[in-house]
């Protein structure tokens, strides 16, 4: 059976341009960055190559790109570095109700450290009212943290009226931009904000590499303590292959990403339609405009989004329910009970997010299959049964 992957906002798969890009950085060039010999020279050449790539893709200076070993490196790098290193500043942290995990969990963290963190509410499609983020701001407020887009539900934040108002207050501001970066166009000098995280695997790059964006003058303390590397902001010897894949997997998105998310915007529609049309009692979560290009999400009344994974599986369709970090966890999505959906609603939801090689006949075969296994799930369904 051919395998259809629809999971693009867990992963993607290595562009085989960036694999060929990566490849002498194991073997030829394998030397270390921080050596004076032409070995580590070579490899230095190479990131600092790289960090040019993906400052021009997001409009910043290069010595403003600090790699890291991922998207949850540079989250907990930009909160926790921003928290401890402002401290005398103030205690206050203002973040939303639907972050990744990655943010919110290091939010608990440091509220168990003393700091305050106010968790703002989203409406029904999951977009943050920048009002809400003004009223929010006291004079302890040292950070505001919004995602750019949720990987969930696919909702673009209006991140550069928040920037706007975090710079009006003189207030940090952080954008985890892990599922917008390479997708939609992105620049941190429109969007207003000191802080931005990426990660190369969501945009054909490889897994565990990733950087943040940190504007000039913004005080934060480093993350990683050790050597020199990254400006003495992040010590560790720096992974020169994969920091080579991220660059050239950048410099790909940057050629190609006008034309992908128009492709990709046809193709969502034509899946979220079909579905909307094809199943009864299904909703699309997350805003249906301001939404990711690929991203489709929606819940379906009186089946359980697992089983909808695991009869999709086998027919060869990968497919999630939300975010793969908590695919694993019996708890519904947080983000979608923010959004004000029911347990049942949200335990009924299904996420498809579309990319590089796939096609209308996919989109086409899922139509075909979908509503066939959710008719035979609600025909051995005791929620449709109480409903009647
Ligand atoms: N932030 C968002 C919005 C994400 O979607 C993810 C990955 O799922 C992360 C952060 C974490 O990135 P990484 O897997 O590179 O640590």
């Amino acid at each position: 059976m051919k395998r259809m992957y629809l999971d693009y906002a867990a992963t993607t798969p290595t562009h085989p341009e960036v694999v060929k890009a990566m490849l002498p950085y194991f073997t030829d060039a394998f030397g270390n960055p921080s050596s004076i010999y032409s070995y580590g020279q070579e490899a230095k050449g190479a990131i600092e190559e790289a960090r040019i790539k993906v400052a021009n893709l997001i409009g910043a200076r290069d010595e403003e790109i600090v790699f890291t070993s991922g998207g949850t490196e540079a989250d907990n790098f930009a909160l926790k570095g921003v928290a401890f290193g402002n401290e005398n500043r103030g205690n206050h942290i203002i973040t939303s109700s639907i972050e990744h995990h990655a943010v919110i969990e290091t939010c608990k963290f440091l509220e168990r450290r003393g700091f305050s963190v106010t968790y703002l509410p989203v409406d029904e499609y999951g977009l943050v009212a920048p009002g809400d983020v003004k009223k929010a701001i006291t004079d302890k407020t040292i950070l505001i943290s919004v995602m750019h887009a949720s990987n969930e539900m696919g909702t673009m934040e209006p991140i550069g009226e928040i920037g706007k108002i975090a710079r009006e207050e003189g207030i940090y501001f952080h954008t985890d931009a892990v599922q917008a970066v390479g997708h939609i166009p992105v620049d941190v000098n429109e969007l207003g904000v000191n802080l931005l995280s990426m990660s190369a695997h969501k945009l054909y790059g490889p897994k565990g590499v990733g950087a943040l964006y940190i504007r000039k003058g913004t005080k934060l303390i480093p993350f990683m303590h050790g050597g020199e590397q990254e400006r003495r902001r992040r010590a560790s010897t720096e992974n020169v292959p994969g920091i080579v894949g991220f660059g050239r997997a950048v410099e790909l998105a940057q050629q190609e990403m006008g034309e992908e998310a128009e492709r990709l915007t046809h193709l969502r529609n034509q899946l979220i339609k079909g579905l909307l049309e094809r199943i009864d009692h299904t909703r699309l979560n997350g805003h249906p405009i301001m939404r990711l290009p690929n991203n489709v999400n929606v819940s379906v009344d009186f089946v359980e989004g697992e089983s909808m994974l695991l009869n999709l599986d086998l027919e060869g369709i990968c497919a999630s329910t939300g975010s793969a970090c908590s695919s694993s966890s019996l708890e519904p999505s947080h983000v979608l009970l923010a959004m004000g959906l029911s347990h049942e609603q949200a335990h009924g939801s299904l996420r498809f997010s579309l990319g590089k090689w796939n096609t209308e006949e996919e989109i086409g075969r899922v139509l075909e299959v979908l509503p066939q296994i959710v008719a035979k799930l609600r025909a051995m369904s005791p929620l449709l049964k109480s409903y009647r």
